[in-house]
């Protein structure tokens, strides 16, 4: 695993601004867009019907022009949480269908019982509205599940067979493995290929009526055990697991083949543009003959759907198989499948990332046929422009040290005026109240100064943000010589926003609240799960190189506005980062706060002064 250029390539060149996502504006081109335009301009689908449902030839049949000009669908199987590769996937086929007058399916891929739980299928809903689509359109939910389609299925098995296309094979499956053959060698025929139709017919009807034993025998489909394509090789399309599936129950005891069953999902629900990851590259000539042999039988609407491959999000500094984000969860290196650390959809959202960030990020690293890494920052700074356009300010001392403004009087409080959003000033002003006794970051103080430090220190004056200029006089330490207190005096005349306020020159610019009306809030620092780009891509397990500091809860002082942010709601805290309002962890309708993300990116930057 060799970093290519698109690992430290950023793309942070200027981009287009933000677009809702029902909105249709010209996306980046890409050999997807150009492969439907041309199909379009030839007008190959046109002439499909669409029967109200998904089906067979037969439910199609004289029914009405399809009202969708294409249709994509988004397919996973409901065995774990989406996660950022997802969010790719879900953005390029709901993004086309709605460039191109089509509809984008959300199809369950639940063809395999064991792994399925409707725990699953919940979050993935709820992950892809979140992402902002929906598969409603014209009044119909195209939301799917390939289980309905188990009958279908199993009658085009019995078709294959009756047509000479497919038979049943009792090798076991060490025999079977030895007649494939190898990339350079032909398989072997097995000695059950020959059989008579009539015989494959009554075993396949046995092994669904549960007579035989689980991988006693398989139902292949009948090719060409010579083909070069390893694929081709009559591959098992039936087998027989008692299992209880989350949707079927126990129906079934013979289930199909995910390359069975996946051409025959896209054909049932009229897709047009089967889009999928470069692995499945491979199964594209299988693909095409099944839906051929089953269109050919009458079975099956043309035009038949098309298959095109597209290289799969790599993303540093995270793991994205589902296998390894179940490891992850079950052995509790993270507090669930949506700790704000993981990179599922549930986690990016508790985190504060946000659907926009999301669409703009699979716009701007766009697809390719080939594959590569892109760098996690690319991912951050697509949060952290969206949240810079639409986060509020406030202000948060996260290592708060006491200021005193000794010749403040105790008794007196006043209110600033700070800015909602600098660049939005439709969004007002907010009061920050001011007292004798604030808190401000123990950083902003230093007793004495390093070289090129303008905060405060002794003698030096800097602005308190929204509010005076003060001066520093000196500071109070307990008996280890840390600092407790830091002493400082204001100038009246200083007050930001008055007539003559900025007559004194200082350069330093400190954020702080009032001690009295401040409150204490748990806050969480989260950074990357991992510390190194590749996990686990050398000799240690990826368990290994996990980020001892990818969490740190810390105790802040935060303006008194921030009590009332609602779940959810994301906030710059000045100085510091992107933060989002966690309710779920709330003491007493309190929000605690989760960072998102920094300011600027620290990772491949030197950490700058505020
Ligand atoms: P697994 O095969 O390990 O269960 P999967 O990630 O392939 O996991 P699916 O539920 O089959 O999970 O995925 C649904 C869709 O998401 C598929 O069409 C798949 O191509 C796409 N997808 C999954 N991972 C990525 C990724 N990293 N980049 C782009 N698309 C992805
Ligand atoms: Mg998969």
């Amino acid at each position: 695993m060799s970093d290519s250029p698109a690992t430290h390539n950023r793309k942070t060149a200027p981009q287009p601004g933000s677009r809702a996502p029902g909105e249709a504006t010209a996306s980046t081109s890409n050999f997807i867009r150009s492969v439907i335009e041309a199909d379009l301009a030839a007008g190959k689908y046109a002439a499909r019907a669409w029967g109200g449902r998904p089906g067979s030839a037969g439910t199609h049949k004289g029914a009405p022009a399809d009202p969708a000009k294409i249709r994509t669908r988004f397919p996973p199987e409901p065995n774990g949480y989406l996660h950022i590769g997802h969010a790719k996937s879900i953005c390029l086929n709901f993004g086309l269908a709605r460039d191109y007058g089509g509809i984008c399916h959300l199809r369950f891929d639940d063809t395999n019982p064991e792994k399925e739980e409707q725990e699953y299928v919940d979050s993935i809903i709820d992950a892809v509205h979140w992402l902002g689509f929906s598969w409603e359109s014209g009044g119909t939910s195209h939301l799917y599940y390939a289980s309905d389609y188990f009958d279908f299925m199993y009658q085009a098995a019995e078709y294959l067979i009756e047509s000479g296309h497919a038979y049943v094979d009792q090798q076991t499956a060490e025999e079977m493995r030895a007649s494939r053959g190898t990339l350079t060698e032909a398989g072997t025929n097995s000695p059950w290929r020959d059989r008579p139709a009539q015989e494959s017919l009554r075993i396949l009807r046995e092994m669904r009526d549960g007579r035989h034993a689980d991988g006693s025998m398989v139902l292949r489909a009948k090719i060409d055990m010579a083909s070069p394509n390893i694929n081709l090789r009559d591959p098992a399309i039936y087998r027989i697991k008692r299992a209880t599936h989350h949707r079927t129950s126990d129906k079934w005891c013979l289930y199909p083949m995910y390359t069975y069953a996946h051409p025959i999902e896209d054909a049932l629900e009229n897709i047009t543009h089967s889009v999928c990851t470069l692995e499945f590259a491979d199964q594209r000539p299988f693909y095409d003959w099944l839906l051929e042999r089953l269109a050919e039988g009458g079975l099956l609407q043309r035009p038949l759907p098309q298959q095109i491959e597209f290289a799969r999000l790599n993303l540093t500094y995270v793991v994205l198989s589902k296998r390894k984000l179940i490891e992850l969860v079950e052995e509790k290196h993270v507090a669930g499948w949506d700790d704000p650390r993981l990179p599922t959809l549930a986690g990016a959202r508790r985190r504060g990332y946000t659907p926009e960030g999301f669409r703009r990020f699979a716009e701007r690293i766009g697809v390719s046929k080939a594959d590569s890494w892109i760098d996690y920052s690319v991912l951050e700074d697509c949060v952290r422009e969206h949240l810079n356009e639409i986060a509020e300010r406030r202000i948060a001392v996260l290592d708060p040290v006491r200021l005193v403004i000794d010749n403040y009087p105790a008794i007196r409080e006043e209110e600033c005026h700070a800015p909602n959003h600098p660049q939005k000033p439709e969004l007002g002003k907010r009061a920050v109240p001011l007292s004798r006794e604030l808190w401000i970051e123990r950083e902003d103080f230093m007793e004495n100064p390093a070289k090129g430090y303008f905060r405060l220190f002794p003698g030096n004056s800097v602005r308190l943000r929204y509010g005076y200029v003060v001066k520093c006089t000196g500071c109070d330490k307990d008996a280890q010589g840390n600092v407790i207190a830091v002493h400082c005096q204001y100038d009246p005349d200083t007050k930001s926003g008055t007539p003559g306020a900025d007559k004194v020159k200082v350069k330093g610019n400190i954020h702080w609240v009032s001690a009295n009306h401040a409150y204490q809030c748990e806050v969480r620092l989260y950074d990357r799960l991992f510390k190194v780009p590749h996990p686990g891509a050398g000799d240690r397990g990826y368990l290994q190189e996990l980020n001892p500091e990818s969490k740190r809860v810390i105790t802040a002082q935060l303006e008194p506005a921030l009590k009332s942010a609602k779940a959810e709601e994301r906030f710059q805290f000045e100085r510091h980062g992107y933060f989002v309002a966690d309710l779920r962890d709330s003491r007493a309708g309190v929000p605690v706060f989760n960072r998102a993300v920094t300011l600027r990116d620290s990772w491949t930057k030197p950490a700058g002064q505020p």
